[in-house]
């Protein structure tokens, strides 16, 4: 199994690795910072080197282990790598991400809403809500209270719980539970002490990093489903 450096240090730009396996164009090394894409956040995109060797990745596969889609050389099995992923794209992303975290935050607490899907784009994201009520005007409240509770200066924290612990919190887990993954410990992602949601993607470390967020549009895509995009600037 790849170790994922990125779990427990979401700022981790680069890392050295030894590659276990190979396949075609794909590489499988035993520990990466590469995201491999997964609950809205794309995968990471970046550079392995070795001596003598260099290739870009520019997919991750997903499925079993964390897969390195490259286009270049591809290092021999045993090889040591040198892997650095595209920074300023990943840490836009990541600022979206807990973007996303602290309005759905709002959503749940003042809306009673969940998110049934979301795509995270680098500094911007597109946030499916069941909110039966829901309209332009309630998108421009809920952004304005993430921007409040953002501009606060929380802490942003990941602790890993049995599931057993999860399941009795319900709260914890605003996508559909049955999305949890199939594993005997969960990670959370908590915000101060503010919010606390089950997640496998990477975060900042602090709510004011990510800027100010500001709705871009609201679209209806039935009775219990709207759609929020948000860009931060
Ligand atoms: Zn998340």
């Amino acid at each position: 199994m790849t170790d994922l450096l990125y779990l427990r240090d979401s700022y981790l730009k680069e890392f050295d690795a030894r590659v276990v396996a190979t396949r075609g164009e794909s590489v499988l090394l035993d520990r990466t910072a590469f995201y491999p894409g997964g609950g809205g956040q794309p995968h990471d995109t970046g550079v392995l080197r070795w001596d003598g060797g260099e290739a870009r990745v520019i997919a991750m596969e997903k499925g079993n282990g964390a897969w390195h889609i490259i286009e270049g050389e591809v290092p021999e099995t045993g090889t040591e790598v040198h892997g650095a992923i595209d920074w300023d794209r990943r840490y836009a992303i990541m600022r979206a991400h807990t973007a996303v975290h602290v309005i759905s935050h709002v959503v749940y607490t003042h809306l009673k809403g969940r998110i049934t899907g979301n795509q995270l784009y680098p500094a911007a994201a597109r946030i499916d809500f069941n909110v039966p009520d829901f309209n332009r005007q309630k998108a421009e409240w809920v952004v304005e209270e993430a921007n409040k509770i953002a501009m606060e200066g929380h802490e942003v924290n990941v602790e890993f719980v049995p599931r057993e612990e999860v399941e009795k919190h319900p709260e914890w887990v605003r996508v559909d539970p049955r999305l949890l993954p199939d594993v005997e410990v969960i990670r959370l992602v908590m915000i101060g002490d503010i919010d606390v949601q089950a997640d496998g993607g990477t975060h900042v470390k602090n709510t004011r990093e990510i800027g100010q967020m500001v709705v871009e549009k609201v679209e209806n895509k039935g009775r219990n489903n709207k759609r929020v995009y948000v860009k931060l600037i």
